[in-house]
């Protein structure tokens, strides 16, 4: 039962073990035959949002990086064994979600997340009157919100599991 209900969090939300991988991956069990930890997505991605977990396999880390992942799938271009393949739509089904530690939801004033969101996708009400929340139908799980939060209070669906 256990197991049934992992398989159907990484049909969810794209993020393995040692996910989530970079968008268009293929699903985790092909994922770790195709791909040959040659780093060349890695090396391509513009936002370096791109890093190594610790299986040695390519993961999404937007904290990271210089910015968010913008789908622009130069990372997909430059793998060159199928493990990233552009023809898989949504590239994945990463969304932010907000925990307890939202500074807005303490009585500070913060609303940086909402700031950065090129999709307008973060609500927080004004003058810290409540915790910032994210609207699934818009959130592209771009992460751009994730390394901007000063209390660490925003993750991707799926970021969170430890690789095995
Ligand atoms: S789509 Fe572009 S920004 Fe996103 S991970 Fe790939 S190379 Fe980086
Ligand atoms: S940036 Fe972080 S602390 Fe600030 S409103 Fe957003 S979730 Fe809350
Ligand atoms: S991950 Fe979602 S909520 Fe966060 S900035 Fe990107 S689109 Fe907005």
């Amino acid at each position: 039962m256990a197991g049934a209900a992992l398989s159907r969090r990484k049909l969810l939300f794209g993020a393995g073990p040692c996910g989530p991988r970079p968008p268009w991956a293929i699903p985790e069990a092909r994922f770790v035959e195709y791909c040959t930890s040659c780093d060349a997505c890695i090396g391509a991605c513009p936002e370096r949002v791109l890093g190594r977990a610790a299986d040695g396999l390519p993961r999404f880390d937007p904290a990271a990086g210089i910015g968010e992942c913008t789908f622009c799938g130069a990372c997909v271009e430059a793998c060159g064994t199928g493990a990233l393949q552009r023809t898989r739509l949504p590239p994945w089904g990463l969304r932010a979600t907000v925990a307890g530690a939202c500074l807005a939801g303490s009585g500070i004033v913060c609303a940086s997340c909402r700031e950065v969101c090129p999709e307008r996708a973060i609500r927080v009400p004004p003058g810290g009157r409540g915790a910032a929340s994210v609207d699934a139908l818009r959130c592209t799980g771009c992460g751009a919100c994730v390394g901007v939060c000063p209390a660490s209070a925003i993750s991707l669906a799926g970021m969170e599991e430890a690789c095995a």
